[in-house]
């Protein structure tokens, strides 16, 4: 065992089986629904099946990562996992499609008291209010969204049950206006 990575036996099947469960946490810039070409949280759930891996990192700072290439029906894309063994879950730390841009590789994760991905310090639950893009025109700013917020940088992890929900708050906002205050209840 490494001293400050544990990695996990079998990758692939580690970050299936945690993605199933539902044990994983997302960045909030992988689903800010900000960037063009998004890929839907759902999406990415519904390809679980077809994980393979591309590149593993057991080497980044605070957690190993692995990058996965997904496939959902004629999409392909891929999503750099970061493995917490002793924090029994998965962190979504970025995703993209391999055609459009090369996404900088983060460099870490928390772990089980929640260690913050980029500078390893811990995380604590908070609320916040935070702007998603909903189809072209829309932002919604969801008010009072519980994150795990780093005590040290601005780094935030949304866990995978908000961020449901989040998708469902989304999917009944009426079109019609370009900016609409939603506040966020469990
Ligand atoms: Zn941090």
């Amino acid at each position: 065992m490494a001293p400050e990575n544990r990695l996990p036996d079998d990758p692939i099947r580690f970050v299936q089986d945690q993605v199933r469960r539902g044990r994983i946490l997302w960045t909030y810039h992988v689903n800010m629904r900000l960037a063009g070409r998004f890929i839907p949280r759902e999406v990415i759930l519904a390809a679980v099946d077809t994980y393979e891996l591309v590149e593993a990192y057991p080497d980044d700072k605070y957690l190993p990562s692995y990058l996965v290439l997904a496939r959902h029906g004629s999409d392909a894309f891929h999503v750099l996992f970061a493995a917490d063994v002793e924090g029994d879950n998965v962190r979504a730390v970025t995703s993209y499609r391999p055609d459009s841009r090369v996404a900088g590789r983060p460099q870490a994760q928390e772990t089980e008291a929640m260690k913050c991905t980029v500078c390893g310090a811990e995380l604590k639950a908070k609320s916040t209010d935070l702007p998603f893009k909903v189809r072209d025109t829309g932002i919604v700013i969801v008010k009072s969204l519980p994150v795990l917020q780093c005590g040290n940088c601005p780094e935030y992890l949304i866990e995978d049950t908000v961020l449901g929900r989040v998708d469902q708050i989304l999917a009944k906002v009426e079109t019609g206006s370009e900016l609409e205050i939603i506040r966020y209840a469990a």
